[in-house]
């Protein structure tokens, strides 16, 4: 049974500000990137003690080189490095049985979401799909849905797995963390959180026949707001988007892995309008 893990950083125990998940910091990062190692690895091991074997981890934070190799068992394989087509769901197919989200956060807007953003909270104000808005953990299950593979377990903040839970009601969650506004938590201990990830991954592979592949039915409406009218002019220039807005663009599609890239398309080049003029 294969399984894929995307793991991210903001939503691992006791995170609780932009310093401790930049790898360019030198002081804070070395510390929390070993939490969020070891969070994923509690997953692993929980998933394989439950009948996972083969295991997929796509570091997704960042610079996407965070994950340490040393804190993982040997016989697993990593997507690492960034650039990537498809982004925190890189090198997911059909051959997986289930996916994991470890370390993820709620998306831009969510109060009391810990470091809340969707993908860039300097450039996207909001993203909508088929009128739902959504976070990083619904747009990425929804490329899984395309493969026809199930989240079945997502650890973070409490903000970030009941605004996901929501969407995808099958997923078992893994609360580390209660947020006090965006850059505060009340957090169980790192060695608690892997604990209760062990636990929970196990469980989330026992039930897995009860989740469901997530999709969202075409034709597939892609909305976004940035947060300047700069972004939106830029954006606006890719074939396929339609100005709605000062702020908005639209883009649709039937297939939504294209529409996935479509929308990193949009808010990378909407973002390098954010340069000085
Ligand atoms: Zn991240």
């Amino acid at each position: 049974m294969k399984l894929y893990v995307s793991a991210d950083m903001e939503g691992t125990a006791a995170v609780a500000s932009w310093t401790q998940v930049d790898p360019a910091n030198t002081t804070e990062y070395p510390y929390y990137r070993r939490l969020m190692s070891r969070e994923v690895r509690a997953a692993i091991d929980g998933a394989r003690a439950a009948g996972a074997t083969d295991v997929l981890v796509n570091d997704s934070h960042s610079s996407m080189r965070n994950v340490l190799w040393d804190e993982l068992p040997s016989d697993v394989r990593m997507i690492y490095g960034n650039r990537k087509p498809f982004s925190m769901t890189q090198g997911v197919d059909a051959t997986f049985a289930a996916a994991f989200f470890t370390g993820y956060h709620a998306g831009v807007g969510v109060q009391d979401g810990v470091l809340d953003h969707t993908y860039t909270s300097e450039t996207l104000y909001n993203t909508r799909v088929n009128g739902v808005v959504c976070n990083e953990a619904i747009l990425n299950a929804a490329v899984l849905g395309t493969h026809g593979v199930p989240v079945i377990l997502m650890t973070g903040d409490r903000a970030a797995i009941e605004q996901t839970q929501a969407v995808l009601p099958w997923m078992t969650g893994v609360v580390v963390k209660e947020s006090i506004g965006r850059f505060a938590t009340n957090s169980v201990a790192p060695e608690r959180a892997c604990e209760l990830i062990r636990s929970a991954a196990s469980t989330a592979i026992e039930r897995r026949a009860s989740a469901q592949p997530f999709v969202f039915e075409p034709p597939i409406v892609l909305e976004l707001d940035f947060v300047q009218t700069h972004n939106a002019d830029f954006a606006e220039l890719i074939p396929g988007f339609e100005r709605t807005g000062g702020r908005s663009v639209r883009f649709v599609h039937d297939d939504f892995r294209t529409l996935f890239k479509a929308y990193h398309a949009a808010f990378r080049l909407a973002g390098a309008a954010n340069a000085h003029v």
